[in-house]
């Protein structure tokens, strides 16, 4: 093969939503994976039985469809399979004390009830009533509908009604989620806790992120009888759906396949060099799933506007991670413990401030064909809130990056043992993981989470840019971080390579 309509750089979940849908768009693509395993941040590894999840553990609006989130509709759309078990319960570590919540806003008013008061549930209820025309005309038009190009106005347009209907609130969905949470809460605590799902969101607090995001987030969480997601077969059956769909229209993934440059001839991008010195060409487009700061490494000296290039350079990162991974004997653990848990040590110190928050994912309690009968795998991690500064340069074999992996990964043990207090006995594998690891597998930039755009200065660039023949999708571009985003991103790039009518056709299958 020397030769494609669309190459797709990157089998993350943006590129390969992308990569699937002109697949099934009928377009010819194929997907170059620098990493022998896809997913990007949602790769999953194996060892001794115990599957890994690398990346996500909280899904939501995946078992049901018609949904509102664009990655269900990606997986609607290729018409692929993708078997949830539901669950609604996390558990809670927090200054406050231990507890558990569920999605729907009913349970969370005893919990501030408990720990609160009855001011503090009326608050919450108000917010409640606040967000409700916020979150409905925040899924008034479905991400699906978005194309780059004048076709919009059809697709868009098929919308007009129920957007209509939500003019006066779009303007309250632009800029930062502080501004609606500021004018309705007063007590610290909820202030905490929904900076706390903010920072879990976007990488960053309320300040920083879209209200419309929010108000999403409100729009899948409250709503009666809400359960959330998880894949059987943990995040590598979703990588596996995706990939199966792309291959069932046809489309192709090649792994170990590390694009080393953008191939660029009179101001068009036209395909790319790989690292074995192979070049392919692209009739239509080369479509960058790879990190902004990434994608630019990527191209030839000039063939970007030197403003656009700094501009695009000089985004601002979001920290990286630790990882811990652990495969565990589960003899003798509580038949109640939840999949998930969130550990915060003190609010003082700021949602976002370095060892402060730690996420415990144990999605074998959902899913046991995720370990060995007996088993429980594990994964904890400090969310984007790792400063890659104090590993830079750092040589991965030296006795001194050891230490600082066993003393930056204590935090992770010491959040996992107000779950598990004897886990260190328990361990039949051990692995930790710090931002050179999260750099090096994931092929991201200094290990980042992703571009800490805030809210309150703009949106995620588009997924276009001056070069003719390159686009971008993924979590560097509009709507942003996280697993609905970057299906989403996936989706609109391959919209603007489709025909109007295809769209809609699309649009009539999925909604
Ligand atoms: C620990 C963690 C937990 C998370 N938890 C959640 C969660 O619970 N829910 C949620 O919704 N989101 C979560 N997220 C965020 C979400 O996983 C990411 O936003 C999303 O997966 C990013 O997808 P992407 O397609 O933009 O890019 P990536 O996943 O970064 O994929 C980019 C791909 O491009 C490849 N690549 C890069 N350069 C090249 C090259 N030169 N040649 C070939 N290939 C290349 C990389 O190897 C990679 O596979 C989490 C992220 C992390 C890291």
């Amino acid at each position: 093969m020397n030769s494609t309509d669309v190459i797709v750089i990157g089998s993350g979940i943006g590129g390969l939503s992308c990569a699937a849908l002109l697949a099934r768009y009928g377009l010819e693509v194929t997907v170059f994976e620098s990493h022998t395993i896809p997913g990007g941040a949602a790769q999953a590894f194996e060892r001794q039985g115990f599957k890994f999840d690398c990346g996500p553990s909280l899904y939501s609006g995946l078992s049901y469809s018609p949904s509102v989130n664009p990655l269900r509709q990606v997986i609607d759309a290729i018409g692929v399979d993708l078997p949830c078990v539901n669950y609604d319960t996390w558990g809670c570590r927090l200054p406050e004390g231990d507890f558990d919540t569920s999605v729907g806003g009913e349970q969370f008013c005893e919990v501030l009830a408990k720990l609160r008061g009855q001011d503090a549930v009326n608050e919450w209820r108000q917010l409640q009533k606040v967000m409700t025309p916020l979150a409905q005309a925040a899924i008034a038009l479905p991400p699906a509908a978005l194309r780059l190009d004048i076709g919009a106005a059809l697709t868009v347009g098929k919308f007009a009604p129920s957007l209509a209907q939500h003019a006066t609130n779009f303007l309250k969905l632009t800029g930062s989620f502080d501004r609606i949470m500021n004018g309705v809460v007063r007590d610290p605590f909820i202030h905490n806790w929904l900076n706390l799902l903010c920072f879990l969101l976007s990488g960053l607090p309320a300040a920083g992120t879209n209200a419309a995001e929010v108000a999403f987030m409100f729009a899948d969480w409250y709503r009666p009888g809400v359960v959330l997601d998880y894949p059987i077969g943990g995040s590598a059956a979703l990588v596996n759906a995706l990939v199966q769909g792309l291959e069932k229209h046809g489309g192709q993934l090649l792994l170990n396949s590390h694009v080393e440059q953008i191939l660029v001839e009179a101001n068009k991008a036209v395909g790319v060099r790989l690292r074995d010195g192979r070049e392919i060409r692209a009739r239509r487009a080369v479509v960058s799933n790879a990190s902004v700061w990434d994608t630019l490494k990527l191209l030839p000296e000039g063939a970007l506007p030197r403003k656009f290039f700094t501009q695009r350079q000089t985004i601002p990162e979001c920290d990286s991670f630790m990882h811990l991974h652990l495969g565990i004997d589960a003899q003798g653990l509580p038949a109640d413990l939840a999949c998930h848990y969130i550990v915060v040590n003190d609010w003082e110190l700021g949602i976002t401030a370095p060892q402060n928050v730690v996420l415990v994912s144990i999605p074998s309690i959902l899913d046991p064909s995720l370990a060995p009968p007996g088993k429980h795998v594990i994964h904890v991690y400090t969310p984007g809130n790792e400063p890659y500064a104090l590993w830079e340069g750092m040589d991965r074999r030296s006795q001194e990056y050891t230490q600082q992996k066993r003393s930056r990964a204590e935090v992770m043990w010491q959040a996992l043992e107000r779950i598990i207090p004897d886990i260190r006995t328990r361990c039949q594998i051990t692995q930790v993981g710090t931002p050179l690891t999260h750099e090096r597998f994931l092929r991201r930039h200094r290990g980042s989470y992703g571009p800490a755009i805030s809210a309150a200065s703009g949106l995620f660039p588009s997924h276009r840019t001056p070069l003719p023949g390159l686009m971008c999708c993924g979590d560097s571009t509009f709507p942003g971080i996280g697993l609905p985003a970057v299906a989403a991103s996936g989706m609109i790039v391959a919209n603007s390579l489709a025909s109007v009518r295809q769209h809609l056709t699309m649009l009539e299958e999925i909604l």
